[in-house]
């Protein structure tokens, strides 16, 4: 214990004011420093209530304050006292109740913060100001809590920004404001930490992210993040810069390089690029593309009489419907003028075919551009007409300026022939594509004039009986004689011909059906026809096949379709919806040429099949290649299991019957039977 003398010292000297109150809140003793930093005298002081000195307000609180010390026993708070001159002095007081025999007193210890309380104002006024600054600048400004992942702090501007209210964007970190599809290029979400701890390094960042607000929006910002000096946080500072308007400003600026701003087609600068592209691309994979150039044949007359707003007007129009006559994928640009040029690629590795199908677009957006025009509401229909030159490319090899000649040189042969033509710039392809539309001409007059004719071959079981017949198309050419279908039914595939060729087919072989139908030697022989893959997907296929049935009056159970792998595969599902349609109606289907294709046996399952042919191929080795026997006894056991019969083609010697027998093969087709014979010859031969 210290004696009162030494306390009575340590009283005097202390840096606080201190002050010893009886229990009823009287001033006993105070120090030296307690009567000067009021500015009383000790005499002035003591005797006198505590609550005399201390600001009118918070005087009652003083006397509860007492109370609560004695319950407590010791309290510290905040508190003031008032000086002689009236000023008030804020204090932090410690208060301590000590008991006496004959009652209580309190030790009070009451230390100034004034300057304390100065500097809380001074930074809430900082605080204030900066928030004013931050308030006005045009970006939104957030801090990030690297340690929660969110926000701790955001200016109205963000509030404005990422249309949310603050409470709102404080539940959130960053990510949450990101929009789902980034431009290529923006930093990933997965690296935010990573980011963060680059930042908190002292590196500054700044990048372009896409924001999507409360609203839904989608908002372009420039992002700049910075560290944020703290002493027991990871805190980044925010800023994002609405920069949509300047963005789009710069697409436009970059569309305007690229793009024709008439019809809005790619300019010459980008085709020539896509062109680099294509050759380029082309040399990787050996495939053909073409490149052509188009030119109005009257558009300087157009443009001269109607004026120069019919002829953008006809510009434009041109443009639509070139695009419209090619592949999205193709590029339609337009040099200026009245020229347009035409890139289109991967049209496969085989030169003719390439050529044939180059051809087919060319000509599809020549007849496209001689449709009439109607440029103006209620005006009278314009009519206009192109030349076209083709040039086919493979590979890099020629250099872009070269093909461009080439396809003008071909373009100034279109116009030398009379125009609203088509010419190719190598003479050899030209000649190949005129003897192709000669061909073409021909097979539609040839279907006209009745030149096509089926032959049929007949089919016959394992005792040799006839059971029925393969209808063959044969196509007696009026200028050209007897033409192969291997040569013709490519072309009408081609061309669309195939679709009323395939109907007479089918027409006719119902027709023959009907007649069969009427005898009893004839009268369960059925008729197998090959439906080819353009014919089959037409839209239209079930009704014809319904419509042949119906009309002709014969027995569906009697016809069979025959269709190759390739065409089930090129849309399984919708091939077996459509068999299953027709298998509705009676009709049977047979698996042409069957092992030819890539087709999996477990596909195979699934189509509802009710013959697969072997191949001729096969058919033609049996009897010597061990491969080829092995095969054709995998699809015999095979179709057996899935409960499909077999039929073999191309059976031309006894051997090959032995062999197919043996095996369980029942039904067969070759020249040992019958090669394909005009109607008359089978039926002498029934
Ligand atoms: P395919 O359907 O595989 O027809 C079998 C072909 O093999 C027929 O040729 C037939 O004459 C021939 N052939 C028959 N037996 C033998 C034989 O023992 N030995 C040999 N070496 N060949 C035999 P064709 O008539 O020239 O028909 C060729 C292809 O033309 C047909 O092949 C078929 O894919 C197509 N085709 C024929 N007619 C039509 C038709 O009406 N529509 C469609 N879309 N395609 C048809
Ligand atoms: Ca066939
Ligand atoms: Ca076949």
């Amino acid at each position: 214990m210290i004696g009162n003398v030494a306390f009575r010292e340590i009283f005097d000297v202390a840096a606080d004011a201190m002050f010893i109150l009886d229990q009823d809140g009287l001033i006993l003793e105070v120090n030296q420093i307690a009567y000067e930093q009021l500015g009383y005298t000790k005499a002035e002081m003591v005797g006198r209530a505590i609550a005399d000195f201390v600001p009118p307000p918070l005087a009652a609180a003083t006397r509860d304050r007492l109370a609560n010390v004695r319950k407590h026993g010791y309290l510290i708070f905040e508190s003031a006292m008032v000086r002689k001159d009236g000023s008030v002095l804020p204090l932090e007081i410690g208060n301590k109740v000590i008991e006496h025999a004959d009652g209580n007193s309190y030790y009070g210890v009451a230390r100034d913060i004034s300057e304390r309380k100065r500097l809380d104002q001074a930074l809430k006024e900082s605080e204030a100001r900066f928030r004013t600054l931050s308030e006005d600048a045009p970006e939104a400004i957030v801090i990030h809590d690297l340690d929660t992942g969110k926000f701790i702090d955001a200016t109205t501007s963000a509030e404005r920004l990422f249309a949310c209210e603050r409470d709102e964007i404080l539940q959130h970190g960053p990510e949450y404001f990101f929009a789902p599809d980034q431009p290529e290029g923006t930093p990933s979400i997965a690296s935010i930490q990573e980011r963060g701890q680059r930042i908190l390094a002292g590196e500054q960042m700044k990048f372009e992210r896409l924001i999507r607000n409360g609203k839904g929006q989608d908002i372009f910002c420039e992002v700049r993040l910075v560290r944020l000096p703290s002493a027991n946080a990871n805190l980044i500072r925010a800023s994002y810069l609405d920069i949509t308007e300047r963005k789009m400003a710069a697409d436009k600026i970059e569309h305007l390089a690229f793009y024709d701003s008439l019809t809005d087609l790619p300019n010459r600068r980008l085709m020539l690029d896509r062109l680099d592209q294509a050759l380029i691309a082309s040399n990787r994979s050996a495939k053909f593309g073409v490149l052509m150039i188009l030119d109005l044949d009257n558009f300087k007359a157009i443009n001269d009489t109607k004026g120069h707003d019919v002829g953008d007007r006809l510009l434009i129009e041109v443009a639509h419907r070139i695009v419209s006559s090619v592949r999205p994928e193709d590029t339609v640009s337009r040099l200026g003028g009245d020229e347009y040029v035409v890139l289109v690629e991967a049209l496969g590795p085989d030169e003719t075919l390439a050529a044939s199908r180059a051809e087919m677009i060319a000509e599809n957006i020549r007849i496209a551009l001689t449709q009439p025009y109607v440029l103006y509401r209620g005006e009278q229909a314009q009519h206009s007409t192109s030349s076209i030159g083709v040039t086919l490319f493979r590979g890099n090899e020629l250099a872009i300026d070269i093909l461009l000649k080439q396809a003008d040189m071909a373009l100034y042969q279109a116009k030398g022939a009379g125009r609203n033509t088509i010419r190719f710039f190598n003479p050899a392809m030209q000649a190949v594509i005129e003897s192709r539309s000669r061909m073409e001409a021909a097979l539609r007059n040839g279907l006209q004039n009745g030149e096509f004719q089926l032959h049929y071959q007949p089919k016959v079981d394992q005792e040799g009986r006839t059971n029925g017949a393969e209808a063959l198309l044969r196509w007696m050419s009026a200028d050209q004689g007897q033409v192969s279908p291997v040569n013709f039914i490519p072309l009408a595939e081609n061309t669309g011909i195939i679709i009323p060729l395939g109907l007479w087919v089918m027409q006719t072989a119902c027709a023959q059906l009907k007649a069969w139908s009427e005898s009893p030697g004839t009268c369960d022989l059925q008729i197998s026809i090959n439906v080819s893959a353009r014919q089959f997907h037409e839209a239209n296929f079930v009704g014809q096949v319904f419509d042949s049935l119906k009309q002709s009056g014969a027995n569906p159970k009697l016809l069979k379709l025959e269709l190759t792998e390739s065409v089930v595969l090129e849309d399984v599902e919708d091939a077996i919806t459509r068999m299953q349609q027709i298998k509705a109606l009676g009709v049977t289907f047979s698996l042409d040429d069957f092992g030819t294709g890539f087709s999996s046996l477990s596909y195979l399952k699934r189509l509802p099949l009710d013959e697969v042919k072997i191949d001729q191929s096969f058919v033609r080795d049996v009897t010597s290649d061990a491969n080829d026997a092995a095969i054709v006894r995998a699809i015999i056991a095979m179709s057996r299991s899935l409960g499909i019969q077999v039929i073999a083609e191309g059976v031309e010697t006894e051997e090959q019957l032995h062999f197919l027998k043996e095996n369980g093969c029942m039904n067969f087709q070759g020249y040992l039977f019958g090669k394909p014979m005009p109607i008359e010859e089978l039926n002498r031969l029934l």
